[in-house]
């Protein structure tokens, strides 16, 4: 199973590539999806991070009070580094497992921290979404009616575009209309469905 990594910035558009490869047909494992459904009550992960946490990192219900763990974070500079050694290897495994499990030519793995979070190796091969900051900014203002300053603070702590670029099998631009982005996203699936499992290091077609 070829496994592609899509990853990008804030705003650069990953999830509608996403969803565009998943009308083709391809499976899309999502990193901040399982992310989610790994904290749920009864779940391993949870349990984890109680015992690293204490049981302060619950609401009453038993759920994960993410509020609470944000603030956690922001007080204790060494809490993010714990939580992630407990999520990020979880999350990889899981993603691994259902991949295994497919039978489509290749599959999409969505990892919007993939650099930042050095998880080159999970993939074959590295598809980045990217478009100028300026864009980026102005999608997400539209998007989540963030205002500009924090929407740099998040571009700001999240790897650069030339980090980003540096890793790349394939880009894509997104800096035109949603026909062009379709367009794109058609002629790299035909790329892929070519491509065998494991082969890396080719660029764009
Ligand atoms: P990301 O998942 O990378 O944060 P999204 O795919 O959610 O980004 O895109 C951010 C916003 O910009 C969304 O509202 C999306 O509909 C819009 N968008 C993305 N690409 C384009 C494009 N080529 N043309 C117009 N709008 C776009």
């Amino acid at each position: 199973m070829l496994k592609i990594g899509l990853t990008g910035g804030i705003g650069s558009g990953k999830s509608t590539v996403a969803k565009l490869f998943q009308q083709l047909g391809i499976p899309v494992i999502d990193a901040d999806l399982i992310a989610h459904q790994l904290v749920r009550p009864g779940q391993p992960a949870l349990g984890a991070l109680v015992t690293e946490f204490g049981p302060a990192i619950l609401t009453s219900k038993g759920e994960l009070d993410r509020s609470r763990l944000r603030e956690l974070i922001f007080h204790d500079h060494t809490a993010k580094t714990r939580l992630e050694a407990i999520l990020h290897p979880a999350v990889f495994a899981e993603m691994h497992r259902r991949a295994t499990g497919l039978q489509t030519p290749y599959c999409i793995l969505a990892i919007p921290l993939l650099i930042e979070t050095n998880a080159q190796s999970m993939v074959d091969r590295i598809l980045v979404i990217d478009c100028p900051e300026r864009l980026q900014i102005e999608r997400v203002k539209r998007r989540d009616g963030l205002d500009e300053s924090l929407i740099k603070r998040i571009l700001a702590s999240q790897a650069s575009r030339q980090e980003r670029l540096a890793h790349a099998h394939d880009i894509i631009v997104n800096e035109g209309d949603l026909a062009m982005l379709e367009r794109r996203v058609k002629d790299l699936h035909l790329y892929y469905l070519k491509l065998k499992p494991n082969q890396h290091g080719n660029h764009d077609p």
